[in-house]
């Protein structure tokens, strides 16, 4: 992984883009980056060692990639499909996932956390030892996965679907849920409060 830095800009939190002192935002080409990255990942089935934090990517048919030790963090990303993708160290934290289809993925080991997630579906995937801490989570569906040992705490859970999932070990504490359904679930496995 690159160093992690912040934008010089003053003000400015956001990572900066790899060799820059500057975020994509921030940065005087950032619209001709942001266009070449997203060339770069439709185009590309094995992406390893990718860093562009704050991608910005919309209608996009990504199945099938390969998405191993990448940076896609602070991004957005809306109507993209992931079906039947590998993810294996990647961070894809703090991002916006608007209409995005993950379903039937593998992903080991990433961070998902702190990002939201919205009509979005992750049926059919194997998600052990993720980490969606922080996510908003709405109208979402994980059913038919599963997400051993993965980590939910402190999100907020709405209208979305664990059916027919192994959530032994998940752990929920802090989080909201509210019209969430573990049918045909192992809901007992779960862990929804720190024990005392
Ligand atoms: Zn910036």
């Amino acid at each position: 992984m690159y160093t992690r830095k912040t934008c010089s800009s003053p003000g400015c939190s956001a990572r900066t883009l790899p060799n820059s002192e500057l975020c994509l935002e921030h940065h005087e080409d950032g619209e001709t980056l942001n266009a070449m990255a997203g060339d770069y990942i439709r185009e590309t089935t094995l992406i390893r060692d990718f860093f562009f934090p704050g991608l910005r990517i919309a209608n996009a048919d990504l199945r099938s990639k390969q998405i191993i030790n990448c940076d896609l963090s602070y991004g957005y990303y809306e109507n993209c499909s992931f079906e039947s993708s590998v993810f294996q160290f990647a961070v894809l934290n703090h991002s916006h996932f608007v209409n995005c289809s993950f379903k039937n993925i593998r992903a080991i080991e990433c961070v998902f956390a702190c990002s939201s997630f919205k009509d979005c579906s992750f049926d059919g995937s194997d998600l052990v030892q993720n980490n969606f801490n922080g996510c908003a989570l709405i109208n979402t569906s994980f059913s038919g996965s599963d997400l051993m040992y993965s980590r939910f705490i402190n999100c907020n859970i709405h209208f979305t679907d664990y059916e027919d999932c192994n959530v032994k070990g998940v752990m929920f504490p802090g989080s909201q849920l509210k019209e969430v359904s573990f049918k045909y679930s192992n809901r007992e496995d779960a862990i929804f409060e720190y024990e005392h």
